[in-house]
């Protein structure tokens, strides 16, 4: 039995593009090398951002890639639930609350780092008149510290930096933050292995799951792929889907971006040895300790 499980959560809002395929690399390798297991999570909550079929394609393109998952793939859209079941949770202990402000209200706060902190309006109780809209969880300006594998140490006063955060949208939608939590504890998850844009996403994890008394997840981020003028890989950048026909060589430039760069020997033909290959030579240490890289860069 192994202790080791790995996770890939793609969003069903398109194809998987290359720079979803490092991901899934780096994912898929953290946790193999180390004969744990690799989950499959379909992140399928943002309804109106879901492509109908895309699901399925990046079910079939990982196959094809090789990487296959272990056990059955979660939906997020199937478990309402348990979500149901955390936020009740959370407002019972006093950790979330309601708040009736528009998203307009909401951004009267300070400046915080991603956009303006929620000004607090609701956190002690509904305004006289007003509605419920979304829920937020509350948090303080206690620092919250975990260190990264690859980037290092990541220091953040939730208070400070983002606010009383919404948990549930004023649409019904369970937001990002709190399903990803649930659903990791559920699939048993120990190493979350993502994009750097998400870095700043795992303190609030990381204070959910000590909320909910989860267990808490270690934590990966790999530098995003940016194209020669800067830009991070889209799933719009048609040129940069994955042509299966060309599944060897997109393996071969992933591995050697993340700082795993294969030999160029006869064997090294087939994507099953460049995968098995990877394994053999999997270190942390190598990926670069950057937030972007070319996709030149090798
Ligand atoms: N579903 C998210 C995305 O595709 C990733 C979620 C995660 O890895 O925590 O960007």
């Amino acid at each position: 039995m192994t202790d080791i499980i790995g996770r890939y959560a793609p969003s069903p809002t398109g194809d998987l593009h290359f720079g979803s395929l490092v991901a899934a690399l780096a994912s898929y390798c953290h946790a193999k090398a180390r004969g744990g297991l690799w989950r499959l999570r379909i992140d399928d909550l943002d309804t109106p951002r879901v492509v109908p079929g895309s699901a399925e394609r990046i079910v079939e393109t990982l196959y094809a890639f090789g990487l296959k998952p272990d056990g059955p793939i979660m939906s997020q859209s199937r478990r309402g639930p348990a979500y149901d079941a955390a936020i009740a949770q959370l407002k019972r202990q006093g950790n979330a609350f309601d708040c009736g402000c528009t998203r307009r209200e909401a951004r009267q706060g300070p400046p915080g780092d991603e956009g303006p902190i929620y000004p607090g309006t609701c956190r002690d109780g509904l305004p006289a008149g007003r509605e419920p809209r979304s829920i937020r969880c509350r948090v303080d300006d206690r620092s919250i510290r975990l260190v990264d594998a690859v980037q290092g140490p990541v220091a953040q006063s939730l208070g400070r930096a983002v606010g009383d955060f919404v948990i549930r949208r004023a649409d019904g939608i369970t937001a990002y933050q709190l399903a990803t939590v649930v659903d990791d504890a559920a699939q048993g998850i120990t190493e979350v292995v993502r994009g750097v844009d998400l870095l700043t996403s795992s303190p609030r994890q990381r204070w959910l799951q000590q909320c909910l008394a989860l267990p808490t997840t270690a934590y990966l981020h790999v530098p995003i792929i940016v194209d020669d003028r800067g830009e991070k890989l889209g799933k719009s950048t048609g040129a940069l889907a994955l042509d299966r026909r060309r599944k060897r060589e997109l393996t071969w430039h992933g591995l050697a971006l993340l700082g795993h760069r294969p030999p160029v020997t006869p064997e090294a033909r087939s994507t099953s040895w460049l995968l098995d290959w990877a394994l053999a030579h999997w270190c942390v240490e190598r990926i670069p300790q950057k937030s972007a890289v070319s996709l030149n860069a090798v």
